[in-house]
């Protein structure tokens, strides 16, 4: 069925971007060697402070590795501390990679006429510079991030926040992720329109609660254009 919507949520990790997994890794043996503490018990713990982190209770890199720190039994001076959520911001940005199809479907998404474009992330604080150095946020009205919202996916919150933002309804808007989170559940609790993408090579560490159901399901981001009316396939250029 091709209908109009007046705004499009995406998703950011493994849908639009994904984390190339053996530098995610190698950058965690390296923050756990200057640490001095065991990598797996490192990746584990740093792993464990997902939540608060994406919830914005551990608001900064610093604040989540000094957490870390402490529940694995070691205590760290500030620079130090400093220095090694430098070291884990660098990495998160130098593993990142968009997927092939993220660019050519913005730019068409940014075609449309009267479309908003809104992404919506489960994500800790770190996330708004890994947006920007992928250069996505030039194709986005809104940022919505879990970390500043204090509400993840698939809680309504974030989703009727992005809505609101968007200044249109639920059910007036397409939500597209790799269902990670139960995401698509989430969207469709609240009257939105949901996608799934199949992304390969999903990071296994964040991996958790995959969606199970959903309105359409997509293998490449390109074919959620067909799922739009002529109307808005035709609309005003307005490319950033
Ligand atoms: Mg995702």
């Amino acid at each position: 069925m091709r209908v109009s919507f007046d705004a499009v949520l995406l998703d950011l990790f493994d849908m639009l971007c994904h984390l190339d997994e053996e530098m995610y890794r190698e950058g965690k043996r390296g923050s756990a060697a200057l640490r001095r503490v065991d990598a797996e018990a490192y990746l584990e713990t740093w792993l464990s402070l997902q939540d608060p982190c994406q919830r914005g209770i551990l608001f900064s890199t610093e604040n989540r590795l000094e957490e870390c720190c402490r529940r694995l039994g070691t205590r760290a001076e500030p620079a130090t501390l400093r220095e090694v959520s430098r070291r884990e911001d660098e990495t998160l940005l130098r593993c990142a990679r968009l997927h092939p199809d993220a660019l050519p479907v913005l730019r068409a998404l940014r075609r449309m006429s009267g479309l908003g474009l809104v992404l919506v992330s489960n994500a800790s604080s770190a996330a708004r510079s890994l947006v920007r150095h992928l250069v996505l946020n030039r194709f986005f009205d809104h940022l919505v991030f879990s970390f500043e919202l204090g509400s993840l996916k698939p809680e309504p919150a974030i989703y009727r926040e992005a809505a609101r933002r968007a200044r249109t309804s639920p059910r007036r808007c397409l939500f597209v992720g790799d269902g990670n989170s139960r995401e698509l559940e989430g969207a469709m609790e609240v009257g939105m329109t949901a996608v799934r993408i199949e992304r390969h090579g999903v990071m296994e560490p964040y991996r958790k609660n995959p969606s199970r159901s959903w309105n359409h399901s997509v293998d490449d981001l390109r074919q959620i254009l067909e799922l739009f009316g002529s109307r808005q396939e035709t609309g005003a250029t307005s490319a950033p």
